[in-house]
């Protein structure tokens, strides 16, 4: 018979009943460091004071009013993003998948509302991951994915990640605009090149097409920069945001330019929850924190401890690790053939350490961005018992 929970995931047999910064423990008080948060969500860790605090002191108020009317929560946290970033405006949703369709319409409006409405098409990259609605399978173009679920939404069209050649030979009259993760994210940690990031704006613009970043992973803080973009030094027309922005709070989240923005007038674009108070005063308690001086510092200089520590990991475990990459605290492990990463995220369960399986046999590390260099070097420690243990005939024949 069916689960009551309708099981659509692979769920490992583990619940936690609470935590606190990097941990998280089970009912029976085993702990476990949390180099997963939620897959890249909880960023400023388990139970952040501040987080509670204000999400406790907003709920006692009032948590829903519906856009009928202002949200004074969703105006100062909009006021704080542009004030930190390349954009002019910013709709308040509700997920990751809701904020690239927000994204791709404002794209699409944007074309029409200037004269060009043949131009609707996206560019998108092999490798990406872009959520589970109907148009962001098409975009995500992940087979696996789309299959059974009838015809794919027209519009999207795939190449192969960091290719300039394959962009511009794809570019034609009907594309409206590229869509791109600076990191890919569930594809296997891959960041783009910052020269492919600079080479996409420059095409972009000399095509008079739009460039539309997925930030939803590598945004908010993760990539040592607010956002990801930020590193190559462009500026995108339009992004997406959510996991990380609402620190585990649902929130999604699209940025754009005034000359996408303003295409989506009233009536063309909504969401009943997007922007409440309640979710708007979580995304600002997290800007209070992210935007504090010296936080972004942190997640580049732990960053960079955690890479080379994992840099140390492949030296000792040359068989096994085969590459490190990623960018902040979005790291990821790529496993040499024969090594699961899926074996490897069990041992590393087993040692009390909690990471994620990405694309390309990738062991992705997401630690909240609160972490220090000793928790850093705790995750380490227990990532070389976990590997150690991979390294072992009896553990390959166990996990097979
Ligand atoms: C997780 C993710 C999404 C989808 O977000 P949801 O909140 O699950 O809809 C979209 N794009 C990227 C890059 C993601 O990592």
């Amino acid at each position: 018979m069916i689960t009551a929970l309708m099981p659509t995931y692979n769920r490992a047999d583990l619940a936690f009943e609470a935590g606190e910064g990097a941990w998280l423990w089970t009912a029976d008080q085993r702990r476990y460091l949390d180099f997963g948060s939620g897959i890249a969500t909880t960023s400023l860790g388990h139970a952040h004071p501040h987080l509670v605090a204000t999400i406790a002191d907003q709920a006692a108020k009032v948590m829903h009013v519906s856009n009928l009317y202002r949200v004074p929560q969703a105006e100062r946290l909009a006021e704080r993003h542009v004030a930190a970033s390349f954009a002019d405006s910013v709709f308040f949703c509700n997920s990751g998948a809701e904020a690239n369709e927000g994204m791709v319409k404002a794209v699409r409006k944007a074309m029409a509302e200037t004269g060009r409405p043949e131009k609707f098409r996206m560019i998108t990259f092999e490798g990406a991951f872009h959520g589970r609605t109907l148009a962001m399978l098409a975009a995500t173009g992940n087979e696996k994915y789309l299959a059974g679920f009838g015809p794919k939404v027209e519009g999207f069209d795939q190449i192969p990640f960091g290719n300039l050649n394959a962009l511009r030979d794809a570019i034609g009259p009907h594309t409206a605009g590229v869509l791109l993760e600076p990191v890919q994210g569930e594809g296997g940690v891959r960041p783009a090149s910052l020269d492919f990031l600079r080479g996409v704006r420059a095409a972009c613009d000399e095509f008079g097409i739009l460039l539309a970043l997925d930030e939803v992973q590598c945004g908010m803080g993760r990539s040592g920069k607010l956002w990801a973009h930020q590193r190559a030094g462009i500026e995108p027309d339009v992004i997406s945001a959510a996991k990380g922005i609402g620190g585990g709070f649902p929130l999604g989240a699209i940025l754009a330019k005034e000359h996408v923005a303003r295409h989506l007038k009233p009536g063309t674009h909504g969401t009943t929850y997007g922007g409440s108070p309640l979710a708007c005063a979580a995304g600002n308690a997290v800007l209070d924190v992210m935007l504090a001086p010296g936080f972004l510092e942190s997640v580049d200089r732990v960053g960079r401890h955690l890479w080379r520590g994992l840099l140390g990991l492949k030296q000792r475990h040359p068989g096994l690790v085969e590459d490190v990459r990623g960018a902040g605290l979005l790291l990821g492990v790529k496993l040499a053939d024969g090594i699961a990463n899926t074996d490897a995220q069990a041992e590393a369960v087993g040692q009390g350490l909690l990471t994620v399986a990405a694309g390309q046999n990738v062991l992705r590390l997401a630690p909240p961005l609160i972490i220090t260099e000793r928790e850093a070097d705790e995750a380490l420690d227990r990532l070389d018992r976990a590997l150690r243990r991979l390294a072992m005939p009896a553990a390959k024949v166990a996990a097979g």
